[in-house]
């Protein structure tokens, strides 16, 4: 099967392919209620002739697994999820309503990631109708609860043992880059305590509020630090530190006290080069460092997401770079973006490569404009088949 065939065929089908995918972004599905959109894909996955399954943690909320195989041999995963973010209050389109104006469909779900569940779901049928058999296996994966963490959607499948595969595609938006490259995120909860008195009395020390305050003076300079040792800039994001919340005495309520604790949280970014224990043990050294804060704080990780990383050179990486080159005759990079959830989870689960390589445009992402221009979906179905049709060989 050559490429010329392929781009042939889904040409050919494309009406049917933008049809699909506005049928897809017409049935509404925030995280939580992703039932009905799972319904619908695998009525469509069962007139192609296969037969999908759910798999639940909770029946109202299926993930949608697809497994095509051909022969013996590796097994290639196409992986997504199926919830979007709700809609705002009072949005200025309708957000389920999948409309074509110009060269774009739009729809709440159209970018993050109807159009990339839509395009391997396409290309896996079209594959099948072209009498295209892989010598080996092509699944997909279809989670729910992705945008609320994933425990209903990737983190049960992976305590189920599913999802393996030797290599996956992620469909998340990648633009002009193959995903290879994330940051990590740590949540961090400091509290300070001191003794507390009353306001009017004058004590030679320091109150939590007091501590806690050269604390968020040192965490603004280390900031600065990170900016210009760390952070690569533009799409390309990297390591950063900010204080986004703090609560000091008893919110108001004995105003004539000086606090005796204080919390502040910390937002933490941490890039390549670094890992969750060597943040922690430089924001400790930074904290110790500043005069009558050492011992005078508990520190607690509220939450650490790993990073995701593979090879730029990985055979399977460069091949999905050609076929992307081949089909949209544009450059694209191996590198870095900011990225989705699940396919960190995913990768490290299983020490499995997935890169986040997909159609949609990151501007509009979470707006009421959400859109994907026609020809990027398009060409990520022909995309995925090329890439399909070699993988195996
Ligand atoms: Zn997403």
């Amino acid at each position: 099967m050559n490429y010329q065939e392929i781009s042939d065929f889904v040409d050919a089908h494309q009406n049917e392919a933008i049809t699909f995918l506005q049928s897809l972004l017409r049935i509404p599905s925030p995280t939580g209620e992703e039932k009905a959109v799972a319904e619908f894909i695998a009525s469509k996955l069962r007139t192609e002739g296969f037969n999908p399954t759910f798999e639940c943690a909770d029946p109202d909320r299926p993930n949608l697994l697809n497994t095509w195989k051909g022969g013996e041999g590796k097994t290639l995963l196409f992986n997504g999820h199926m919830d979007v973010f709700p809609p705002e209050a009072s949005p200025a389109r309708d957000p389920w309503s999948g409309e074509i104006v110009g060269d774009r469909i739009y729809a709440r779900g159209a970018t993050d990631m109807k159009a990339g569940d839509a395009a391997a779901i396409m290309a896996i049928c079209f594959l099948k109708r072209m009498g295209f058999v892989p010598q080996g296996t092509i699944d997909l994966g279809l989670n729910c609860d992705e945008e609320q963490g994933g425990r209903a959607g990737i983190l049960h499948c992976i305590s189920k043992g599913l999802l393996k595969a030797d290599f996956t595609i992620c469909m998340e938006a990648s633009e002009d880059t193959v995903i290879v490259d994330t940051d990590g995120r740590i949540a961090y909860k400091i509290t300070f305590k001191s003794d507390g008195w009353h306001a009017g009395t004058r004590l030679n020390q320091e109150d939590a509020l007091m501590k806690a305050h050269k604390a968020v003076s040192a965490v603004i300079a280390y900031d600065k630090k990170l900016l210009a040792e760390r952070y690569w800039g533009g799409n390309d994001f990297g390591a950063c530190i900010s204080v986004t919340s703090a609560s000091a005495g008893y919110e108001g309520k004995t105003v004539n006290m000086h606090p005796a604790i204080c919390t502040i949280w910390v937002d933490r970014r941490y890039t390549k080069g670094e890992t969750v224990e060597s943040a922690e043990a430089e924001l400790r050294e930074v904290l110790d460092s500043v005069e009558g804060l050492k011992g005078s704080y508990t520190l607690e990780t509220l939450f650490a997401s790993q990073r995701l990383t593979m090879d730029p050179n990985d055979p399977d990486i460069v091949a999905c770079i050609d076929a992307y080159k081949t089909v949209f005759n544009s450059p694209i990079r191996a590198g870095r973006r900011n990225a989705g959830g699940d396919a960190v989870k995913l990768a490290h689960a299983y020490n499995q490569k997935v890169p986040h390589f997909g159609p949609g445009v990151y501007d509009n992402l979470g707006s009421d404009d959400e859109y994907v221009p026609i020809n990027q979906y398009l060409g990520f179905i022909k995309t995925y088949m090329l890439f399909a049709s070699r993988y195996f060989n």
